[in-house]
């Protein structure tokens, strides 16, 4: 008898999955097309922090998370043989005017108080880092090192391996849904649960990226201009992402990702050149409160609902896991902020 059914493989499924696995449950994840089929199936896999003023339980969700990830993806990959493709290589971004230098040495501050010495909110010159970093016109950069970055498709593929190493099942297609039952259906399922509610509590939003080949070697990521550049382990480096609340083909990769790549070599010289190994489009699932959607369904008993990871679900994941095993396992929902709630969002 499986004691939870998990319905979507995407990374907020599978990292249910897997905690509710670690605490010995029997656990299935039943799929209608692959694992990561949606949007955690895509390029980029920046886990960067929210900036360190203005507090709050989101960005403290968020901040457990990332310092969880790094033991969180060695278990992972040591039970799957499969790799994430994670590091905390940290991230490097420009400080344009004398005004944001100034709050950049504020936020280093505020870093100090609330990432409690497990990472710093560094002012560093730019000219101490080489060609890889980004041209910055107050010649001063921000060094966080506590961003990371994993690769998508390796993580899920990991995730995956890591559930079935601890007796759970991977179904693609039909399979009886016993016991618990977890909806983790990304986009798709924000749409439908905006219909069966009657009320929009979240819709998606496009994106599209590109990989790279370049051999960054063992350098932070980037971000400048809205634009992610993150190295991977394999001698690429993805780059992304446009943001489009309209969209007629969600799978579509046009010239707007051009437009991207453009921007891309304007602002980071060192890459130009690089040939376009993949390009590819996704569709991000965006709660109304734009934070993860984990609790109960509402009106469905022993049902709960796992969404909304928006653009940070990747580095949400590891305590989206913990948290939601926890509530379905224990019925303990002293992890979830009340924010994130399914009716926070109705
Ligand atoms: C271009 C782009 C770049 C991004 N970059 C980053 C980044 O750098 N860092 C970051 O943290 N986040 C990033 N994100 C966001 C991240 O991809 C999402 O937050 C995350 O993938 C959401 O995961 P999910 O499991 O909720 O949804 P999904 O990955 O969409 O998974 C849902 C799954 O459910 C399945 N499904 C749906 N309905 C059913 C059903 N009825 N039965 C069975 N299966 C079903 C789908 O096929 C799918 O596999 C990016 C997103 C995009 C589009």
């Amino acid at each position: 008898m499986v004691d939870v059914t998990i319905i979507g493989a995407g990374i907020f499924g599978l990292s249910v999955a897997y905690a509710a696995a670690s605490r010995g449950a029997k656990v299935r994840v039943v799929e209608t097309e692959r694992v990561g089929a949606g949007s955690s199936g895509g390029l980029v896999g920046a886990l960067a922090p929210h900036t360190p003023e203005r507090w709050d339980a989101k960005n403290e969700f968020q901040y457990q998370s990332l310092l969880m990830a790094e033991a969180h993806w060695r278990k992972v990959d040591q039970l799957s043989g499969i790799s994430s493709g994670y590091g905390r290589i940290g991230r490097l971004h420009p400080i344009p005017t004398a005004r944001v230098l100034e709050l950049s040495h504020e936020r280093t501050a505020y870093a100090h108080e609330v990432w409690q010495g497990n990472a710093e909110w560094r002012v560093v010159e730019r000219a101490n880092y080489g060609a890889w970093a980004p041209e910055s016109p107050t010649g001063f950069l921000v060094h966080d090192t506590m961003s990371a970055r994993m690769q998508p498709r390796g993580a899920a593929a990991s995730l995956a391996g890591a559930v079935v190493a601890q007796g759970g099942e991977i179904v693609i297609g039909d399979a009886p849904v016993e016991g618990k039952v977890v909806w983790a259906t990304g986009h798709r399922g924000l749409l439908e649960l905006s219909k069966e509610f009657g009320v929009e509590i979240g819709n998606g939003v496009k994106g599209q990226s590109a990989l790279l080949r370049y051999d960054a070697g063992d350098v932070p990521q980037l971000f400048s201009d809205g634009i992610y550049v993150v190295p991977h382990t394999d001698g690429t480096v993805a780059v992304g992402s446009t943001s489009e609340r309209y969209f007629d083909d969600p799978l579509a990769v046009d010239g707007l990702l051009d437009e991207v790549l453009e921007r891309t070599f304007a602002a980071f010289p060192v890459l130009q050149g690089a040939e376009v190994l993949d390009r590819w489009a996704g569709v991000r699932p965006r709660g109304k409160k734009l934070a993860p959607m984990l609790g109960a369904y509402p009106g469905r008993d022993g049902h709960f609902i796992a969404n909304g990871g928006f653009k940070i679900g990747f580095g949400m994941a590891p305590k989206v896991g913990e948290v939601m095993a926890e509530l379905v396992l224990d019925d303990n929902a002293t992890g979830i902020p009340d924010d994130f709630t399914v009716e926070a969002n109705m």
